[in-house]
C-alpha cells in the first residue's frame, strides 16, 4: 500500500495545485471523452506509468468541485478534517451493520444521531439512521409514515388508495418515493406556495380535506427546509397543527438547509422542528463533508426499527440490537458515512458547525447586496435563503450557464420559479471569501463584454 499511499500524495497535490491555478477543468465533450482519455479496460495490465499517466489526466480532466469558482449544486467545497475522516473510513473499511465489524465506529454514529436528535428537541424515544442520500432519508420517512399509518401494509401490501403532500417547490423524491413505497405517484397532491416558495397551509388544507371526501386516506405530509430551487424554508407550525388534526406524519426535508439547526442566528428558520416526526438532513450539503452524508431521525424510534428490521442469523450473532445498526438501515453492508462528519464536528465543535453555516448566509449577502447595488441585475431572492437567483442583463440564463461552464470560466446553474428562468449561485462553499464571491461576478461580466458576439448568436 506505501506506493499508492505516495501516489495518492502526489495525485492530491497536483490537483490542488490546479485547483488553485485553473478552477474550473476544460470540460470535455462526452463524445469525445474516450478518445481523450485512456479509459478503455484492457485484457493485460498497464506499466505502472502508464497507469499513473491515465490516473492523472483522469484526477485533471474531472470537474472541480472544491474549487472556488464552483456555484453548480447544493454542495461545494473541501473541509480538510472532513475529508480526512473519509479517506479513513476507506482506509478502515469496516460496514456499519454489527458492532462486531464496525465495533468503535457504531459509537460515532450514534453520538451524532443523538447529539442532532438533542439538538431539535425530539426527545428520548427518538433514533435515527445514515442513509445513502437525501432522496433515500425522504424514502425512509415515507415508508415509516407509511406503517405508522397501518402497521399491516408492510405484509399485505397497500390495498387502500394513500395519499402524501408535498409543496410544488419541493425536491423530486417524494414523487419517486410514492411509487417506491407502493401508493403511486398519482397519490402525491403538489400543495401550491407562496411567492416567497413556501407551502400554503390554507391549500394543504384545502386538499387533504378534499381527499378524506372522496374516501382516500392521507397519512404524510412532506415539508421542506430549503427547497431545490429558492432556497425557501417552509413554516412548520402551521403545518404542523393540520398534521395533528388528520393524524398525518409530518416530515421534514431539510437534505439542503436543515443544518441550520447548527446556527444560534437560523435556527429560527425551523421553528417548531420539534413537532415533525421526522427529519432530514445531508451534512455534505451546508456543512461541507464529502458526498455522501444524509441522517435521517425519527422522534419514534419504534417505527425506525418495525420498518427496517429483519431478524437474520448469519448476520446478527453478538451484542444487542442498539448496537447492530443494520437493524435501521435500509441496506444491509453499508458504508461508514459517519466519520467524515465526526472528523469535522470533533475538530471545529458545535460552535465551528454554526460559523460554516452563518458563512454562507453571510456569502449570500454579500451576493444580494452586489446584485441590488447594479442596475444591470435582476433580483428574485429573499432574505434568509443562500440561493441567490438573478438574471444579468436580461440574458436567457440557460445561455449563459452553458456558456461559461462550456469556456471554462464558471460553473453555476439555472432554475426556474413561476415560469420565470435565472441563474441560481448557491453560497454554500463556506471555505469562500466575500471576494470570491464579487470575482465570480466580475469574471461573468468580463466574460459577457468579451463573448458579445456568442451571445447575440444565441439570442
Ligand atoms: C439535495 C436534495 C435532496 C436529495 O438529496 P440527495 O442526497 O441528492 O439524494 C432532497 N431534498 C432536497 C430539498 C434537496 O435539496
Amino acid at each position: 500500500m506505501q506506493k499508492e499511499l505516495l501516489l495518492f500524495q502526489k495525485l492530491a497535490e497536483k490537483l490542488i495545485k490546479a485547483e488553485k491555478d485553473e478552477p474550473i477543468a476544460t470540460p470535455i465533450a462526452p463524445q469525445e471523452l474516450f478518445t481523450i482519455l485512456p479509459l478503455a479496460l484492457e485484457d493485460q495490465p498497464v506499466e505502472d506509468t502508464f497507469f499513473e499517466e491515465a490516473l492523472e489526466k483522469l484526477v485533471l480532466s474531472t470537474p472541480r468541485t472544491a474549487t472556488r469558482l464552483f456555484f453548480n449544486q447544493l454542495f461545494g467545497g473541501r473541509n480538510p478534517k472532513a475529508t480526512l475522516g473519509d479517506l479513513l473510513a476507506v482506509l478502515l473499511n469496516n460496514s456499519m451493520y454489527t458492532y462486531k465489524v464496525a465495533g468503535p465506529q457504531v459509537g460515532i454514529e450514534k453520538e451524532i444521531l443523538r447529539k442532532s436528535c438533542d439538538l431539535i428537541g425530539y426527545g428520548k424515544d427518538a433514533d435515527g439512521t445514515f442513509a445513502p442520500g437525501g432522496s433515500m432519508s425522504n424514502f425512509m420517512a415515507i415508508l415509516m409514515a407509511r406503517d405508522a399509518h397501518n402497521e399491516t401494509i408492510k405484509n399485505e401490501g397497500v390495498l387502500k388508495k394513500m395519499t402524501a403532500y408535498t409543496s410544488i417547490e419541493s425536491h423530486y423524491s417524494t414523487s419517486k418515493n410514492a411509487a417506491f413505497i407502493g401508493i403511486g405517484r398519482e397519490q402525491v397532491r403538489y400543495v401550491a406556495t407562496n411567492e416567497f416558495g413556501q407551502m400554503s397551509a390554507t391549500d394543504l388544507a384545502a386538499k387533504i380535506s378534499e381527499d378524506i371526501a372522496a374516501g382516500l386516506q392521507p397519512f404524510f405530509v412532506n415539508a421542506t427546509a430549503g427547497t431545490t430551487v429558492l432556497g425557501a424554508f417552509d413554516v412548520l407550525e402551521p403545518i404542523s397543527k393540520i398534521c395533528k388534526k388528520y393524524n398525518l406524519w409530518l416530515h421534514l426535508d431539510g437534505a439542503y438547509c436543515g443544518s441550520v439547526i447548527f446556527s444560534n442566528k437560523y435556527k429560527h428558520l425551523v421553528k417548531g422542528i420539534e413537532l415533525t416526526d421526522s427529519f432530514s438532513y445531508n451534512a455534505h450539503k451546508m456543512l461541507g463533508t464529502p458526498l455522501t452524508c444524509s441522517i435521517i431521525l425519527t422522534k419514534h424510534k419504534k417505527y425506525l426499527h418495525d420498518s427496517f428490521s429483519n431478524d437474520a442469523t448469519y448476520l446478527y450473532q453478538t451484542d444487542g440490537d442498539d448496537y447492530n445498526l443494520g437493524k435501521t438501515s435500509i441496506q444491509c453492508g453499508r458504508r461508514n458515512d459517519a466519520l467524515k462528519f465526526w472528523t469535522l464536528w470533533k475538530s471545529v465543535g458545535t460552535s465551528g458547525l454554526e460559523k460554516i453555516v452563518d458563512q454562507q448566509f453571510h456569502l449570500a449577502e454579500v451576493a444580494r447586496d452586489y446584485i441590488k447595488s447594479n442596475p444591470d441585475y435582476t433580483l428574485y431572492s429573499f432574505d434568509d435563503s443562500i440561493s441567490i437567483c438573478y438574471n444579468y442583463k436580461g440574458i436567457p440564463a440557460q445561455d449563459l450557464c452553458t456558456l461559461l461552464y462550456e469556456n471554462a470560466t464558471a460553473m453555476v446553474g439555472f432554475g426556474i420559479f413561476r415560469e420565470t428562468e435565472f441563474v441560481r449561485l448557491v453560497t454554500i462553499n463556506s471555505g469562500n471569501k466575500d471576494e470570491d464571491i464579487l470575482s465570480f461576478f466580475k469574471i461573468c461580466e468580463t466574460f459577457v463584454a468579451e463573448n458579445e458576439a456568442l451571445f447575440t448568436l444565441k439570442a
